[in-house]
């Protein structure tokens, strides 16, 4: 599944091939594409398109080479328009002070006016930035509270530092086919540093085709080039690439996600994720669920708990994944009988078994747990965030209180009997000593020990 947030198929570059382009899109699994309009009568011809096409959408305004030629009675026609239902959005419009087809103090000056009309009309924003990031960023941030239904800087071309600089206004920051151009480190870097959360892709079709389409007409089908360059410097599929930008554009354009369904299993990269539960000993400090149940574009919230037929039912060959992973939003061992059952599964047709867990299970179940995972589990990996009970308390919460944190660091040294790969984890987080952890994870507990960056999941 991938999305293309930022075409324009209205264009006269399609007029010969409109059909064959969007049956191309198609065949390629674009299952949504954002149509962007410059001027009035190109907003209305986007409209107009999204309209016959049930995977299309709209966003309309002025561009800032157009905005010389608005006033009043394009406004008041570009408001009309936002009734439509296609209508989810609303740009592109900024600063292009590259061409400066329209003079600078003009484009300045529309850019306010129609930031207030998009928060008029609770729109989320379009955003053209071009050799004028400085400037934009000044008008965004003086007009903050129009930012409330958020937006996104479409064919982003500065550095992460700029990148950042967005993402705190509420901004996701959209990659186009620039990316994959062997000048474009600098884009690269920022795509690498950004949250994958805070990514969309897009074609800007028909200008901007990426590799290895370049310097032909670009259209939606090759938003996947996009896709792949994306995942390959971040270490994911073209899958997930596909499906977390896909899920964040529904959510930014408040469209009606066809993903909505929870995921008892989700595949991140190569490897078959288990849902287990919800339920938690802990309440981590750091923990994204307490934003959102989302991880990676896969719903995790359950409205129950699976049992163990379904979740087997749901693996099919274990062999054609690196390893099943319990895992999930929610402590696993909590449900050691489907675990162990599950697991046995996996083991009997050859698949690995990993374990994420708190740690706690021992506490859980009143007994050591370990010794009936011997045999079932590959690799266990253990959250032992911090090198001291009191920090790890303000931490994790633990329903078990004080005694937890040492209660951990026996679990982990059980482990070792039981289960070939064990590694203690910690979330780098600020006053959290990793060095220290370290230390106790490799000199003491005699484990592999793990960093995760705080605020990347999965
Ligand atoms: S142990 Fe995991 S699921 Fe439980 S609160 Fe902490 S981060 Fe969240």
């Amino acid at each position: 599944m991938f999305v293309d947030s930022h075409a324009h198929l209205q264009l006269p570059h399609f007029k010969d091939d409109l059909e064959q382009a969007i049956s191309r899109a198609k065949d390629a699994e674009i299952e949504a594409i954002m149509l962007v309009g410059s001027d009035e009568a190109d907003s209305l011809a986007g409209v107009l398109l999204a309209a016959g096409h049930d995977f299309m959408y709209a966003s309309v305004g002025i561009h800032p080479h157009d905005v010389k030629n608005a006033d009043d009675n394009t406004y008041n026609n570009i408001k009309k328009m936002v009734r439509d239902h296609t209508v989810h959005a609303y740009g592109e419009i900024g600063l292009d002070f590259f061409k400066n087809y329209s003079p600078r103090d003009t484009q300045i000056e529309h850019f306010e006016r129609q930031l207030d009309i998009a928060d008029e009309l609770s729109l989320p924003l379009i955003i053209h930035i071009r050799d004028a990031y400085d400037d934009s960023y000044n008008i965004l941030n003086q007009k903050k509270d129009k930012l409330r239904n958020g937006g996104v800087i479409h064919c982003f071309s500065s550095d992460y530092k700029n990148a950042a600089k967005f993402i705190d206004l509420g901004f996701h920051i959209s990659f186009s086919g620039t990316i994959t151009y062997k000048k474009s480190t600098e884009l690269v870097e920022t795509a690498r540093k950004i949250s994958i959360n805070d990514t969309l892709i897009e074609t800007d079709a028909p200008y901007l085709s990426p590799v290895p389409y370049r310097g032909k007409r670009n259209e939606p089908a090759y938003v996947k080039e996009v896709a792949k360059f994306i995942a390959e410097i971040n270490g994911l599929s073209v899958e997930d690439v596909g499906r977390i930008t896909s899920r964040n554009f529904y959510d930014l354009f408040r469209i009606e996600s066809p993903m909505n369904d929870t995921k008892i299993t989700y595949k991140i990269r190569n490897s078959l994720y288990i849902n287990m539960t919800n339920r938690c000993t802990n309440s981590c400090t750091f923990c994204a669920r307490e934003n959102s149940y989302v991880v990676k574009g896969h719903n995790l919230l359950l409205g129950s708990e699976p049992t163990v037929e379904q979740i087997i039912s749901l693996i099919g060959d274990p062999t054609e994944h690196d390893e099943v992973v319990f895992c999930g939003y929610g402590e696993p061992l909590i449900r050691l009988d489907a675990v162990i059952a599950v697991a046995r599964y996996v083991k009997e047709r050859g698949g690995k078994v990993r374990v994420n867990t708190n740690g706690q299970a021992n506490m859980i179940h009143k007994k050591n747990i370990l010794e009936s995972l011997r045999g079932l589990v590959d690799a266990i990996s253990v959250s032992l965030n911090s090198d001291k009970s009191e920090q790890y308390n303000e931490i994790c919460h633990s329903i078990f209180g004080t005694g937890s944190y040492n209660e951990v660091k026996s679990f982990i040294l059980q482990a070792k009997d039981v289960i070939p790969d064990v590694t203690a984890s910690i979330v780098e987080l600020p006053g959290v000593d990793v060095a220290a952890c370290r230390k106790i994870a490799e000199e003491e507990l005699g484990v592999n020990f793990k960093v995760r960056k705080f605020n990347v999941v999965g």
